[in-house]
């Protein structure tokens, strides 16, 4: 007997296919993911992020909280670290911004002083200007929470490659390098290849692709005991966008420019040295502002950025009968929240308004 297909397909097992795939199987719906490399090993690669609830769009601090909560429901169901719990740092004027937008939600944010900064970054050279603390913000354990929801999946997770998704008598057709199916719904989670796997939908995505740079640095000497993640943005130190993030451990500290460089319509880089000097930048940026780091990098993690045209956090969702389609940049810290208004809408409550793309949500 041919076993009954899944009703929806996810395409992708980075972090947002796989928190929609979680999401999904949460409500008692079952899946297909395809992955055509190793899952989350594209945009969601690497050992760090950031979580933080500071946004410029205060929709999208109620977005992170929400997606939080969710991060603790994985841990305790998953058996994993999540989210550290050593807070974010932000420095500099978009304290003053942002601030008070954490307060206004409710969320656990203050002010702190260069005391307080030097316990929560100890690698951190003295700065005494404006810096607030996140409590519940920290460094998403990506590797565990990849691992762990990959896993989950079993035999629900295909190593293939899908070439195509189109309507076909009113179901979506996936072709992919070893099977052709029909789903009623289809969920497109594929990272940069998104905008082209959507066209033969008639969807044309606004997404601005760049390449980005972030270096690890090992810690000198014994790791500290709380290692926030940092955003900077004082210009104290000779940089106005940097943000940094710890690895399991505190052994050492994945910090990057928030800077990108340019591609051209078939991805290859406009200016392929700027990506050298982003990363020289990284390396300076580290011997001027955290002497508690050997300034030689000790892991390099390259990746592509598909960034929306309102702002760096910008995320939405479009949609064409039966398939969905999130796209966006700083997804790490959203996809659990993100994942579960999918599932939402793929159980047929409709996507939650500020989802869609007109709602531009993250708009800096
Ligand atoms: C260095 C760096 C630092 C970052 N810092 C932060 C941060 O601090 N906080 C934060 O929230 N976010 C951060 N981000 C952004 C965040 O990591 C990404 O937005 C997020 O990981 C995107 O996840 P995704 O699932 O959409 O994409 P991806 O992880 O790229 O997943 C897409 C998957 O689809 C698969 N795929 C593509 N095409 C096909 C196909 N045709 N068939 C089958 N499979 C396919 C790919 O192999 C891939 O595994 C950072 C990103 C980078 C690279």
């Amino acid at each position: 007997m041919r076993t009954p297909e899944p009703p929806v397909a996810v395409i992708g097992a980075g972090i947002v296919g796989l928190s929609t795939a979680h999401a999904l199987r949460e409500r008692g719906i079952e899946v297909r993911v395809y992955e055509q490399g190793v899952p989350g090993n594209g945009q969601s690669g690497g050992q760090s992020r950031i979580f933080r609830h500071a946004h410029d769009d205060p929709r999208m601090v109620a977005a992170a909280a929400r997606s939080r909560q969710v991060y603790d429901e994985w841990a305790a169901q998953l058996g994993i670290e999540a989210v550290s719990d050593d807070g974010a740092v932000a420095i500099g004027p978009s304290v003053e911004e942002r601030l008070p937008l954490l307060e206004d939600a409710g969320i656990d944010a203050r002010r702190i002083d260069a005391r307080e900064l030097a316990a929560r970054i100890p690698l951190l050279a003295g700065y005494d200007g404006p810096a607030m603390l996140d409590e519940r913000g920290g460094s998403i354990r990506t590797t565990a929470v990849i691992t762990a929801l990959a896993e989950s999946l079993g035999d629900r997770l295909v190593a293939d490659e899908v070439l195509s998704v189109r309507h076909v008598d009113g179901e979506v057709e996936v072709r992919s390098g070893g099977r052709t199916d029909r789903y009623p719904h289809v969920v497109v989670c594929a990272g940069r290849d998104t905008p082209r796997l959507v066209r033969d939908l008639g969807l044309t995505l606004p997404v601005e692709q760049a390449a980005h740079v972030r270096l690890t640095f090992a810690v000198e000497g014994e790791p500290p005991p709380v290692l926030a993640t940092l955003q900077d943005s004082s210009g104290a130190f000779g940089e106005t966008g940097v943000y940094a993030a710890a690895v399991p451990g505190h052994g050492a500290y994945a910090v990057g420019l928030s800077q990108t460089t340019g591609v051209r319509d078939d991805a290859s880089l406009l200016a392929p040295d700027e990506l050298a000097d982003l990363a020289d930048r990284a390396a300076r940026y580290v011997g001027r502002a955290l002497p508690g780091l050997d300034p030689d990098p000790i892991d390099v993690r390259h990746c592509w950025v598909t960034r929306l045209p309102w702002g760096d956090d910008g995320l939405a969702v479009w949609q064409a009968d039966g398939v969905l389609v999130p796209a966006g940049h700083n997804l790490f810290k959203q996809a659990p929240g993100l994942g579960r208004a999918l599932a939402d809408a793929v159980a047929g409550e409709g996507l939650a308004d500020d989802l869609r793309p007109e709602a531009r949500l993250g708009a800096s």
